[in-house]
């Protein structure tokens, strides 16, 4: 079953507005089962809302509309709605006294606009508005849906969920979908694909396979639809365990947890606590870590040693090796990691030094050069990265990197 979104509002289109309305809908329609085949934003204006309301259903089922169903001038998707399906305009009583209710309620007197919202069209049903007065409009053609809601986003998601779903789940029957995602750290998406695509190549044609990158991590969504949701559930199973063959130390998780969860866990399994130094990233490795509810079990703390002077008073980092090596370098970041390991008495420490950009760059060590070290009672280890140019990125990736390196080492 295909279903399209159609957006309509002026401000959606001179970006003053931005289109969570489409966004939720798709969310939530796609776990019913729908394939959300086209959203569409457009104008109000009569010609183009006829013209892309033909286009879409000669493609799809279902086409919800949200917007311009207001009582003012500019709202046209009710006018245009009843002259596409040749419908008459009378006035629905029960509409009728959910407005008078809503406005008395308000302390306002009923006014034409207000009168003229419960002029409905004869040859749709009525998708009752709790919260605001604009009534949605549920049309039928054939075997074809056209419902037509407000813009606003909270009564169109009070509609949608109350009665627009359960009166699709009626009408049609929908298959079972499975996302599942696959969360990989530590291989750019490139060589990602080319680690796994003999792999990707031998899936079957029913389970479609999605790269979702964002810094340092890629997402793998596998996604399939089918009667029984066990069955599908079953046959992505299978692919993900012959994924984790390939790349066990790549993926992180695959029920959605992100990388400071799993760390955080097995922080608790191991009864072992934590604690940063950080430079360049200024203390969002430890936002992150704590961003997580009960980190206060595992994690002591942070020291944000951003100047020289912070990194020797207060992490035991040699002058003399600042001097010769400079801040951005392995023999700093290490004396870091074991400087705040022992300062704090903790189990593990992780520590970034690197040059986040955009200026303070040099021939040897441009903008994107990180130093990342993990400390633990058997050592330190450290790792050199080189990312990009982009400041806000260059923090990101330094901080995922140090989870990740982090990772490795809790599991040893
Ligand atoms: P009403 O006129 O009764 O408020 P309406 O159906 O005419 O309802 P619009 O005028 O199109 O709705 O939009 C009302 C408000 O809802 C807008 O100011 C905007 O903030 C929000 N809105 C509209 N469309 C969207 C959308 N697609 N995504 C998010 N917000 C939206």
């Amino acid at each position: 079953m295909n279903l399209d979104i159609i957006s309509i509002g002026d401000e959606l289109l001179i970006g003053q507005t931005l289109n969570t309305n489409a966004h939720w809908i798709a969310a939530e329609l796609d776990k019913i089962g729908f394939t959300i085949r086209q959203q569409t934003s457009i104008s109000d204006n009569k010609e183009h809302i006829i013209e892309t309301l033909s286009n879409v259903l000669e493609k799809s089922d279902v086409v919800l509309i949200t917007g311009g169903l207001g009582p003012t001038n500019d709202d046209l998707t009710m006018p245009v709605l009843n002259d596409y399906f040749g419908g008459k305009l009378i006035t629905d009583a029960a509409v009728y006294n959910d407005i008078e209710k809503l406005i008395l309620g308000r302390g306002f007197e009923m006014n034409e606009n207000n009168k003229r919202q419960a002029l409905i069209p004869d040859n749709c049903k009525v998708v009752r508005n709790a919260h605001g007065t604009a009534p949605g409009l549920w049309f039928e053609q054939g075997d074809k849906v056209v419902v037509a809601m407000p813009g606003v986003p909270f009564e169109m998601k009070a509609m949608i969920t109350d009665t627009v779903i359960p009166w699709l789940k009626e009408k049609y029957v929908l298959p079972e979908i499975v996302h599942q995602m696959v969360l990989t750290q530590g291989l750019p998406e490139s060589k990602l694909a080319e680690l796994i695509a003999d792999w990707e190549n031998q899936l079957p044609a029913t389970i479609k396979l999605a790269y979702l990158p964002s810094p340092g991590r890629v997402k793998l969504r596998l996604s399939s639809k089918g009667k029984s949701r066990a069955e599908v559930q079953h046959k992505i199973d299978e692919q993900v365990a012959k994924l984790m063959q390939i790349i066990p130390q790549n993926i992180y998780s695959t029920d959605n947890s992100n990388l400071e969860e799993v760390i955080g866990k097995m922080l608790v399994q191991q009864k072992a606590t934590l604690a940063t130094a950080e430079s360049c990233t200024g203390g969002y490795l430890a936002h992150l870590i704590t961003s997580i509810s009960g980190s206060s079990d595992y994690f002591k703390g942070s020291v944000i040693s951003y100047a020289n002077e912070i990194k020797i008073n207060e992490l035991g980092v040699k002058k003399s090796d600042l001097e010769n090596f400079g801040a951005v370098s392995q023999q700093v970041v290490e004396q870091m990691a074991l400087g705040v390991l022992k300062k704090f008495t903790v189990d593990y420490a992780v520590a970034t030094s690197g040059i986040a950009g955009p200026t303070g760059g040099t021939a040897e060590k441009p903008v994107g050069t990180v130093w990342i070290a993990v400390a633990n009672k058997n050592g330190v280890v450290s790792k050199q990265f080189t990312f990009g140019k982009l400041r806000s990125v260059n923090i990101e990736r330094s901080a995922v990197a140090a989870l990740g390196m982090l990772r490795e080492v809790l599991q040893g």
